[in-house]
Formats: structure tokens, C-alpha cells, sequence
């Protein structure tokens, strides 16, 4: 088991933990292991939700003094698919032509090995203590459906006075090359049907129907033709996309009673989810002009769009990624959803890890001297942090 501050050697251990969401597969235990050892308080938790896999979780922190400074990130990881199709055994950690591989390697394991490997040595130049405090967040339930993980977590952080002041999430957040882009913000997530009602009838005789397809076509057609709005200072402008349309009618003489449609939009900065469903339902009934009748409905979504402002905080994250690999990051919003939109309720949060490319793919692998500059750089933002 590794106890030294070697990214590579923690990253290799991790790796080699089969930690499928919801199995957690000795990575936590890993970690308990390490953290303690250098003086954290480690907490496990196990979290349920009728009809879900219960997941564990870790809560570590070391210190008591603010500022706290969160290091979140989820052990788990998508399933390996085909193992004959990998290069190497994908839980098995190895390191050919100075790459490590496996799944987990890149999303996330590797930046976690990372943060880990750079809070040890941070410390060990301290004499084992930090000026305020350190902690680690860390799921076993991101890749999955989420309910038993980031959410549940900062709860229960929340209900035991823990207090967090800023948070990197080690998400792996650049495009192509280490420190090219620090993620502030993410759009939200909806999704929506619109179901139109008609009236079923024989297709000899429409003058007897009202075919809900022709309503459905206008309005899939209204809701496309305007954007919802030219972007923001941090955000590209929302967009709506539909995924599905569907009538399921397999009788060629039978005009059908309704008619259904799905779609998702991913938003910025200019609505709330709630803004979002009346501007959607406000076009509809234009475009509609009461000749049509149709109606919504939405599917509950816990992805609210969020953004953590340009200031001191991304400035001196961006100060350490430039300093070790000499680029200026982008920081950006693009992108799917992340726990951060969980953690911004609760401190600011960047998500600044290793180079996402072959993240969920065969043959997840990292450059061993990404593992090494990105604990230069999770170093330089803790020294910073509490210089
Ligand atoms: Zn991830």
C-alpha cells in the first residue's frame, strides 16, 4: 500500500481498486489509509435512498482553523467494457511508454492520486500542519445516478458544522494539454416533453380528426426558430435540442390522438430552471395561437446552471497552472454537468485536473509527467492558497 507522496505510485494503487459506481472497491479504504497516516480525521459514510444502491463516501480533514480548503472528487468509475479491447487489463495500473493506464487513470483517480500526493507534501514542509485547514471530499457516487454521493456529502458536512471557504474540484477539465483550461461554471440541464393532443380518427375522414401531428411539427418547428438568448459574459448562448419525437402509431389508416416530443436544453447564466419552463411555455402558447392543444412536461432536474465569478481565487489557480506549464488557462463553461453545481452552494469552486481525452474510453491513460506537473501545480495553489 502506498504511503509516500509518489502521485504515480497513488495513482497506480487506485487504479488497481475495481470501483464501478456503486462498488467501492478498496479506493476509499486507500485513501482512509494515506490520510490518516498523515494525521487527517477520515470519515466514512454510507449513504441510502430507497430503490438506489447505497454508495460509500469520505469526508478527511486536517486542522481546525479556517479557511478550509476543500479537494473534491469521486473514486468511482464507468465500467471497463470489452477487457480484451484494452491494451492492458484496465485495473491493472500499468505504466508502459511513460503512460499510466487503466480505467480511472484520467476521470479521476489520477488527479485525486495528484491532490493527495501534493497535501502530503505540503504538509510534510509544514512539520505536518497546515495554517488553516485541508479536506477531501470524495464519492463513490458521480458516475452513477449521484443521489447517494456529492449531494448527501455536503449535507452531512453541512450538519456537522464542517465550514468550506474555496474548493478544487480535480475533475479531469483540460482539452488537450495540461493547463489549458480551468472550468468556473457549467451549464444546467432540463429536460422536457411536449405532448400535443388531437383527436383520433380514420384518415379517409380527417375532417372527423384533429391530427395532434401537424400541431406538434409547429411547435417543434416555433421552438427552434428563435434563440433563447446571445449568451453571457461567461456562457455560449443556451440551446435547445429535441432527441425524440414520438407518435408509436402502427396503423397506416389511423390518425392518431397524440403526439410527443422530447427535448433538453443546456443552459447559461441568463435563466433559472424555472425561468427557463415559462420562457419554453410562454413561446409555445404564441406559436400556438389557442389552435393548438398541447401541454408540458418537465423532468425534475437537480442541474442548475451555475458560475463561480473571475477573481483572487481563479486568478491564483490560474497563476499556478501557468507557472508550471507556462499557459495561460482558458476558464471556461462548456461542457456536461459536474458535482461543482452541487459545491457552489456552498463555496466557490473551480474544477482544474488532468487532460480528459480518453476519459471513459478503451485504454484511459495519463502521461506519467502529467501526474507530475499537475501535483507541481495542486502544490503551488496550496502553498498559495494559505501563503
Ligand atoms: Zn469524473
Amino acid at each position: 500500500m502506498t504511503v509516500s507522496a509518489d502521485p504515480v505510485a497513488i495513482a497506480r494503487d487506485l487504479v488497481r481498486c475495481p470501483s464501478v459506481t456503486p462498488a467501492e472497491g478498496g479506493a476509499l479504504a486507500l485513501l482512509e489509509v494515506v490520510l490518516k497516516k498523515a494525521g487527517f480525521a477520515v470519515h466514512r459514510m454510507t449513504f441510502h435512498e430507497p430503490g438506489t444502491d447505497d454508495v460509500e463516501n469520505l469526508y478527511a480533514r486536517i486542522g481546525t482553523a479556517a479557511p478550509n480548503l476543500v479537494i473534491a472528487g469521486h473514486t468511482d468509475v464507468v465500467p471497463p467494457g470489452d477487457e480484451r479491447a484494452w491494451k492492458h487489463p484496465p485495473f491493472s495500473g500499468e505504466v508502459s511508454g511513460g503512460e499510466l493506464y487503466g480505467r480511472g487513470a484520467v476521470d479521476m483517480k489520477g488527479g485525486i492520486a495528484c491532490a493527495v500526493a501534493a497535501v502530503l507534501d505540503h504538509l510534510g514542509q509544514r512539520g505536518g500542519k497546515p495554517k488553516g485547514s485541508i479536506s477531501f471530499l470524495i464519492t463513490g457516487d458521480e458516475e452513477g445516478i449521484a443521489v447517494n454521493g456529492t449531494p448527501k456529502l455536503l449535507s452531512w458536512a453541512a450538519e456537522h458544522g464542517e465550514k468550506f471557504d474555496h474548493c478544487v474540484l480535480a475533475e479531469p477539465s483540460n482539452q488537450d494539454e495540461l493547463g489549458d483550461t480551468i472550468k468556473i461554471g457549467r451549464r444546467g440541464s432540463l429536460n422536457g416533453h411536449l405532448i400535443v393532443s388531437g383527436t383520433q380518427g380514420h384518415v379517409a375522414y380527417p375532417q372527423r380528426a384533429n391530427n395532434p401531428i401537424r400541431g406538434l411539427v409547429a411547435l417543434v418547428s416555433a421552438l427552434q426558430a428563435e434563440p433563447l438568448d446571445q449568451g453571457s459574459t461567461q456562457f455560449a448562448p443556451s440551446h435547445l435540442e429535441f432527441t425524440s419525437v414520438d407518435v408509436g402509431n402502427k396503423t397506416v389508416n389511423l390518425i392518431p390522438g397524440e403526439a410527443r416530443a422530447r427535448f433538453n436544453i443546456r443552459f447559461n447564466d441568463n435563466h433559472t430552471l424555472d425561468s427557463l419552463k415559462k420562457l419554453i411555455e410562454q413561446r409555445a402558447t404564441k406559436a400556438a395561437g389557442g389552435k393548438i392543444n398541447f401541454a408540458f412536461q418537465w423532468e425534475p432536474s437537480n442541474a442548475g446552471v451555475f458560475v463561480t465569478k473571475p477573481g483572487p481565487f481563479t486568478d491564483l489557480v490560474a497563476a499556478a497552472v501557468t507557472e508550471v506549464t507556462g499557459r495561460k488557462p482558458a476558464l471556461s463553461t462548456t461542457g456536461g454537468t459536474s458535482d461543482a453545481r452541487f459545491i457552489t452552494h456552498h463555496c466557490p469552486v473551480v474544477e482544474f485536473g488532468l487532460v480528459g481525452q480518453t476519459m471513459h474510453q478503451v485504454d484511459e491513460r495519463v502521461p506519467v509527467a502529467d501526474l507530475k506537473k499537475l501535483t507541481e501545480i495542486y502544490r503551488k495553489i496550496i502553498d498559495r492558497y494559505f501563503a
